[in-house]
This record gives structure tokens, C-alpha cells and sequence, in this order.
């Protein structure tokens, strides 16, 4: 599934499946699954494999079925098959009515075990789980037989029988697959393949003792169900010799199995087992906490499904794990609640503001945009009046260089009304603290510009004390303070990094009255601050809360002003060609002091910022409007191909050209949607402007490799 652009961005599951339909394998079907255990709520790195397995399924003209992965009964809970269901659902997949429980097989699973056993491949072992360890050897070193290795198939099958009948105590026995103990893979070492347990189970109650093992389960549910692909993380690699020797030993439909990295994402952890600690241990106080990285805890943050499946799109599949900057997430929520979400004022940390000149019981109505970004959205009315409120950290007694907003004696626009200067201010007695600021209006400056045509540096947001409804906003920052908290080369737990100051609660912020009534859960940009949603557990109509989902601006906007800087001045050598390409030859040497208003020279530091790879031409097309665009999908050695735009069309009237050619690409701009589709990186080119040519490689570079 894509929503950024039209055609998918290709993939190696993407092209594994285009070769089997081509080859008419499984008759042209096209089925996968998803198989969460219900042993906790669902995290982002779910969505990575809900999207891709449903998003084929819907791309291919095939189906994905829900199945719950439920073989442990000791974790297991139904309210985490609902959230699972209810998260799934919010992304807009349907499994209609293919909800289906590895549990519904636990009688066909104990027919193929006895099957193995009657085939002489599967045997009662009577060793302890330690006993069992010690036996299967190292990666170094070979195993051993187990004693019980070769007993008869019948006594085998009577030990199974009353393993079955409970007569057994739980840890006793196993019921093993007879593979190789010398294998190199220690999955093939004698697997367990059921084990005795009583324990109820949510489904079966107590109809079992004995529970089928994992890799017992997975591939023959996934060969009952007729799964065709059957797509895994790459920790499942190993395994997949077993998930073979299994449907091979009883010779059932295979299904393939495909595995590909899974989302690690910076700040946060990824894992259901340690998300249920935080919460068992009282650091978070629940799975839908806003800061948690599941998909209840996004949702309740403000996330869209959209923004979630976008970046999923973005993020592609590897076969190579690696860590997502979790600022690529913040960017999709950025950009869809952009597009979708209403303007509206609020202010976090007020301070009051006496306009002196305006009358005491006047107000007006200001006509505000909702979106200026989509006119549909209309316009709305805004109460200004003598006494307001604005930010604290808009006003400086004593400002900092550079700090344009308000100050004693200086002039700021308040957004959609009027000029203000500051006249005075009024301090606390006692701490001397600024408590109150007291401005005059120019009323000749309604809607925001002088009639003289003065300019003011800032344009501040505020409301109207009398009419703003007092709300509570949670700031939230990243829930981790290191990038990668389970890095274990420094041993230490990954609670020990957890960010003390990932919650930030204001409450007493003031917002504009247009937000009275607001729905839970709906979604705002409040100008200046960021994103906001309305908390769905803990707002109010009489006392609003609003999450923050995410900040305007990200660290990531940072390195794309470095890299625009620089492209603007790479743009001024060119288009202004002459006059800059001469002063540029004949006075550099002696005269560079010239050139600083053009082009900032940067360090050695500034320069390592900009990841340049190698980047080979997979497809070139012609962009339909434009007289100089060509679009280009590059291949970094991701698994997955970028989208690029170059100006050099004049160059290469037949772009197809360019395929197989390696270029170099700056790899780490900020994706940016232009007219045209997603730009995902800059290509470099040399030239003047109606003559660009790419810059290619000699020799044999890989796709990825770094350029410097
Ligand atoms: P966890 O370690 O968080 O419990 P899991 O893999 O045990 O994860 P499952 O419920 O078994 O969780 O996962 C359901 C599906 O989601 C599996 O196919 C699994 O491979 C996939 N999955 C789990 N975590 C990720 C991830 N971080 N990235 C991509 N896919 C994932
Ligand atoms: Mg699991």
C-alpha cells in the first residue's frame, strides 16, 4: 500500500512475488497472514509487518488472514486479541472473516505429531530441560543423542498418549523431531516439539496438557490456511530449515517463507516483553500511554493510520537490520496532520498582556484561516479584546541579539489583529519576576499590516484572556534518552536510559474559545507549537487536555536548512552565471572575504553532514509538465528504490539512458514532496543550468557506497 505515490516502490518481496505469479506458482495466488502472539498490545513494528502483509495481499489481488499466534497459554489474554483487532482495523485492513487461532488446529497439530512419530521421526524424550541443553552441544560443538532417542514407535506412541491423558507432571517429558544432533544449525538438533503444561488456555480451556511448540505451529497453520508467503523477521531465518523439514515430513502444502529485517527505531524499544515491563514495574501506566510506541499509544497521540503507513512505505524492507531515525516517523505525522489538521491559538506558558489604548469592554472578531494550506477549510472568528495572553518565552525584559519577538519599546504583530508595542511592564515585588506587560495597538494595523508600510520582525500568537478556555497540555520528548537503549555493550538495563523528562504536563494554558466542545481525539496545529490532540481518556468538556503529538519543527529541518543554505548558494553560482562564475575566477584567491554574503564557507565538520552514496539508475522517466524535470527511481542498496527529480532533461531527452548509469546521491536530505511526487534525495550534476549532466562513476562502485 502507498499513499505518497502512485506506484509502489519495488522490493524483494515485492519482486519475489511478481516472479512466482509470473511463473503461475500456487495457481496465481497470492495469500499472507499476520500472526501476532496476543501477549501484549501492538507496537509500530507491527504496523511494518501489518502493512506489508495485508498492503501485498490488497497489491497482488490477494487475501491476508488475522491469525493469532496463541501456543502459550501462560501469556496469553483476551483483551489483547481485541486491542490487536481494534489497531489493525484503525488502518483500515479487513480480514473479514478470516480471524482464525493457531489454537483452532491444536487437533490437527496433535495428528501431525503422531503422524512424525509413526514415520519414525519424532520420539518421547524423557531428559530435563537442562539435560536437554546440555545434550544439544554449542555452535562449536556437535550434540549428543539422547538416551531415548531410539525407542519404538509404539512405546513411543503410548508415552504421547498418556503425555495427552495428563498423567504426566508438567517439565517430565518432551516429544522431540528425530533430526540430526550433529547438525551446524541447532534448530535441527532434535527440536522440541510439544511439551506438557497445564495450564488453561483462553480459548481451549482446559480441553489440553500437552501445547505444541512454536515452530511446530507455525508453519503447518500456515500450510493449513494455504498461505503462499509466508513473510517473517529475520530472526526466523534459522528456522527455516525446520519450518521445511516439517512440511516436507508431512508432505503437506508448503508455503514459502520470506524473511526481512525488522523496525528497530531510535529512542524507544521494540519489544512486547520489555513495553509490559515498563508497565509492570510502573514506569508508564499503560500500553496507550502516548510516549509507548505501540499503536495505542500513537493513536492517543494524535498519529494518523495515514502518516503510520506512509512511513512504513518509506522505511521499505531490507534484509539488513538497521535502526530508523524515529525523527522519519515525526516527519509523516508532520506531513499529514499538515495537510488535514485546522489552525487554532493556544498559549502554553501565558503571561498577561493590558493593551492600555484599547477600550475596557470592547471586542472584536478577527477573521482567522483554518488551513492555509487547504482554502476549503474556511475561516473562522477569533475574540481580541483589551486583555490577552501570549507566550512567556515571547517577551524579553532584556533581549538577546537575534531575539525579534516582543521587548520594551519594540513592535510585533499579534496574529490575524493588530501591531503592538510594548510601554512597560509590571514586576512581582518580591521575586522581581515580569508578571503582567502593559502595550498600546495601532488600530490603523487590523489584519496585520501598517497603512505606512512599516514591518515588524515577529508575528506572535496569543488569545483573549476573557474568552479563552483553560485547557492541560502534555508535552511528551523521546521516552529514552540513548538511541538504542538494548545496546548491551555497556551491560547496563535498558530501564536505566529511560528519559526522565518524556512527560511534561502544563495546566494552566489557555486556548482559543473555537475549541470548545472539541472532540476526543481530534487533531490540531496550534500556530507556532506544533500538533495537538485531544486526549481520548482524560479530556473533558469542562477541562480540555491535549497531547502534543509533535513539534513543528525536528532535528532533522536543522540539517535541511545547513543543506538548502548551501544549495541556494550553489544556485546563485549558476543562475546568476556570469557575473558570479567571473568574480568567482578572478578575485577568489585574495578577495574570498567577497564572496561570504554569497556563499558561507563551511568546515570540514559541516561538510561530513551531507551523506553522499552511490546510487544506480534503475528506471528513468520523462516528468509529464515539466520542461526540465527527469524522475529517476535510484537504488542505494536499501532494498527498495528512491525516487529522485534531476533538472536535466535537456541533457537526456531519453532519460532511459541514465538506467544501469551510477550517480552520486546526497542520501540524507529530508524527503520532500514537490508538485510532482517524493523527493528522496539530491542528485549531483555539473554544468550550467540549460546544460546539466549527471555526475557518473568510473569503475565499480556498489549501490550504497559512500561517496566522500
Ligand atoms: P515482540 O518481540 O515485540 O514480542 P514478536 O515478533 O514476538 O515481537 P509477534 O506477535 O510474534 O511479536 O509478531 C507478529 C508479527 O509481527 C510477526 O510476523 C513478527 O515477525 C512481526 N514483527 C514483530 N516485531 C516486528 C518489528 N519490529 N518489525 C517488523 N515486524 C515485526
Ligand atoms: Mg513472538
Amino acid at each position: 500500500m502507498t499513499t505518497t505515490d502512485s506506484t509502489p516502490a519495488p522490493n524483494f518481496i515485492r519482486n519475489i512475488i511478481a516472479e512466482d505469479l509470473k511463473a503461475n506458482k500456487n495457481e496465481g495466488r497470492v495469500y499472507t497472514r499476520f500472526p501476532p502472539e496476543p501477549n501484549g498490545y501492538l507496537h509500530i513494528g507491527h504496523a511494518k509487518s501489518i502493512c506489508l502483509n495485508f498492503g501485498l495481499a490488497q497489491e497482488f489481488g490477494g487475501l491476508c488472514n488475522l491469525r493469532f499466534d496463541d501456543t502459550d497459554p501462560s501469556k496469553e489474554e483476551v483483551e489483547y486479541v481485541e486491542s490487536i483487532k481494534e489497531d489493525i482495523r484503525w488502518f483500515g485492513f479487513d480480514w473479514q472473516d478470516r480471524e482464525f487461532y493457531a489454537s483452532d488446529y491444536f487437533e490437527q497439530l496433535h495428528e501431525y505429531a503422531i503422524q512424525l512419530i509413526k514415520n519414525g521421526k519424532a520420539y518421547v524424550c524423557d531428559l530435563s530441560a537442562k539435560e536437554i541443553r546440555e545434550y544439544r552441544g554449542t555452535l562449536t560443538e556437535p550434540g549428543k543423542n539422547s538416551p531415548y532417542r531410539n525407542r519404538s514407535v509404539e512405546e513411543n506412541l503410548d508415552l504421547f498418549d498418556r503425555m495427552r491423558s495428563g498423567e504426566f507432571e508438567d517439565g517430565s517429558r518432551v516429544l522431540r523431531a528425530k533430526i540430526d544432533m550433529t547438525s551446524p544449525n541447532l534448530n535441527m538438533r532434535d527440536p522440541v516439539i510439544y511439551r506438557i503444561l497445564h495450564a488453561e488456555h483462553h480459548r481451549t480451556g482446559n480441553t489440553w496438557c500437552i501445547y505444541p511448540m512454536y515452530d511446530f505451529t507455525h508453519g503447518q497453520s500456515d500450510s493449513i490456511e494455504g498461505i503462499t508467503h509466508s513473510i517473517c523477521t529475520l530472526e526466523f531465518e534459522d528456522h527455516r530449515p525446520l519450518y521445511d523439514w516439517f512440511i516436507y515430513a508431512l508432505k503437506i502444502f508448503h508455503p514459502q517463507q520470506i524473511e526481512f529485517a525488522r523496525l528497530n527505531l531510535s529512542y524507544t524499544v521494540m519489544s512486547k516483553r520489555m513495553l509490559l515491563q515498563l508497565i509492570e514495574q510502573g514506569y508508564i501506566p499503560g500500553w496507550d500511554d502516548p510516549r509507548m510506541p505501540t499503536i495505542s499509544g500513537l493513536r492517543r497521540r494524535g498519529y494518523t493510520p495515514e502518516s503510520i503507513r506512509n512511513f512504513c512505505e518509506r522505511i521499505g524492507v531490507a534484509k539488513r537490520d538497521s535502526m530508523v531515525d524515529i525523527a522519519l516517523l515525526e516527519y509523516s505525522v508532520r506531513e499529514n496532520l499538515n495537510k488535514r489538521a485546522p489552525r487554532v491559538m493556544g498559549v502554553l506558558r501565558p503571561i498577561r498582556v493590558v493593551i492600555d489604548n484599547y477600550p475596557e469592554n470592547k471586542m472584536e472578531e478577527l477573521e482567522a484561516v483554518n488551513n492555509p494550506e487547504d482554502p476549503s477549510m474556511g475561516t473562522r472568528k477569533i475574540p481580541f479584546s483589551r486583555v490577552l495572553y501570549i507566550e512567556q518565552d515571547d517577551f524579553r525584559e532584556v533581549p538577546p541579539k537575534k531575539f525579534f519577538r516582543l521587548a520594551p519599546g519594540r513592535e510585533v504583530r499579534l496574529r490575524y489583529a493588530y501591531f503592538i508595542k510594548c510601554a512597560g511592564v509590571i514586576k512581582d515585588k518580591q521575586t522581581g519576576e515580569v508578571v503582567e506587560l502593559h502595550c498600546t495597538y495601532d488600530p490603523k494595523t487590523r489584519g496585520g499590516d501598517a497603512p505606512d508600510g512599516r514591518k515588524v520582525k515577529a508575528t506572535l500568537h496569543w488569545v483573549s484572556a476573557a474568552h479563552s478556555l483553560s485547557a492541560e497540555v502534555r508535552l511528551y520528548n523521546h521516552l529514552f534518552l540513548k538511541a538504542n537503549p538494548t545496546d548491551e555493550k555497556d551491560g547496563a538495563d535498558f530501564k536505566t536510559y529511560l528519559n526522565p523528562d518524556s512527560l511534561e504536563t502544563l495546566t494552566s494554558c489557555h486556548v482559543e474559545p473555537s475549541l470548545k466542545g472539541a472532540a476526543p481525539g481530534s487533531r490540531y496545529q496550534f500556530e507556532r507549537l506544533g500538533y495537538f490532540c485531544v486526549d481520548t481518556v482524560d479530556s473533558l468538556n469542562e477541562k480540555l487536555v491535549f497531547n502534543r503529538t509533535v513539534t513543528l519543527r525536528d532535528t532533522w529541518a536543522k540539517i535541511q536548512k545547513f543543506e538548502k543554505e548551501n544549495m541556494e548558494v550553489h544556485k546563485g553560482v549558476i543562475k546568476d552565471s556570469k557575473p558570479a562564475r567571473q568574480a568567482e575566477i578572478t578575485t577568489l584567491p585574495d578577495k574570498r572575504g567577497d564572496l561570504t554574503p554569497i556563499k558561507q564557507e563551511i568546515t570540514i565538520d559541516d561538510f561530513s553532514k551531507i551523506d553522499m552514496r552511490v546510487a544506480v539508475v534503475r528506471e528513468a522517466y520523462l516528468v509529464e509538465g515539466s520542461k526540465k524535470l527527469i524522475r529517476l527511481m535510484v537504488d542505494l542498496g536499501e532494498g527498495r528504490l528512491r525516487q529522485t527529480f534531476a533538472g536535466v532533461r535537456t541533457t537526456y531527452p531519453k532519460p532511459e539512458e541514465l538506467i544501469g548509469k551510477k550517480v552520486i546521491i546526497v542520501a540524507n536530505l529530508r524527503p520532500r514532496q514537490m508538485k510532482f511526487g517524493l523527493s528522496e534525495g539530491m542528485l549531483l550534476s555539473g554544468g550550467d543550468s540549460e546544460h546539466l549532466c549527471l555526475t557518473t562513476f568510473d569503475g565499480n562502485p556498489l549501490p550504497g557506497d559512500k561517496v566522500s
